[in-house]
């Protein structure tokens, strides 16, 4: 049974690696930015209240999330495993995560932190021409993570579910650098 946490700054290639997992072991890649997107998108009441957060690089307040992951670690297919992409992405996301997964009776096999250089995180950012990719936001979005979502990081080494991987590579690397830290 494979759940894993991705962490990682903005740019690191989080989702992409998570989507490729995801597919080689059918279960589901749950990413909340994805999520949050399609619907902002579809302009529900969820996505109405995120937009304007998202637009400014900072992250939407918690209750706007925390059922949502909830009835989604819920959901029948996630009864196989899952990848979280994207959450938790502070210290009382993480909490309430601890929390959600005892109340399931599941536990994670480890959050895996992708590591890349801020230089290079600029310029995959700036190259990727997402909506949300401005200059400004991204400015925005790199010190929200290091203030908000860097101490995540520490909460998983202290329950020694911390693994870390050089994600300035080639992305065939790092996604056999992630099979292997799967598989051990
Ligand atoms: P990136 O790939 O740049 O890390 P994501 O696609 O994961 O970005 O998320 C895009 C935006 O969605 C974030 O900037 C934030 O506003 C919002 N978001 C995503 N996940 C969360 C979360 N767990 N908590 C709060 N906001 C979130």
């Amino acid at each position: 049974m494979t759940r894993l946490i991705f962490l990682g700054p903005p740019g690191a290639g989080k989702g992409t690696q998570a989507q490729r997992l995801a597919e080689v072991l059918r279960i589901p890649h749950i990413s909340t930015g994805e999520i949050l997107r399609s619907a902002v998108a579809d302009k529900t009441p969820l996505g109405q209240k995120a937009q304007a957060y998202m637009d400014r690089g900072e992250l939407v307040p918690d209750e706007l999330l925390l059922d949502l992951i909830g009835d989604r670690l819920n959901q029948p297919d996630a009864e196989k495993g899952w990848i979280l992409d994207g959450f938790p992405r502070n210290v009382s996301q993480a909490s309430f995560l601890e929390k959600l997964l005892q109340e399931l009776n599941q536990t994670c096999n480890c959050a895996i932190n992708l590591e890349v250089p801020d230089e290079i995180l600029l310029d995959r950012l700036l190259g990727r021409g997402r909506l949300d990719d401005t200059p400004e936001t991204i400015r925005t979005r790199l010190e929200v993570y290091r203030h908000q979502t860097a101490p995540v990081i520490e909460f998983y080494r202290e329950r020694a579910l911390l693994r870390i991987i050089d994600g300035d590579r080639p992305m065939e690397e790092v996604t056999d650098s992630l099979e292997q830290v799967i598989m051990s």
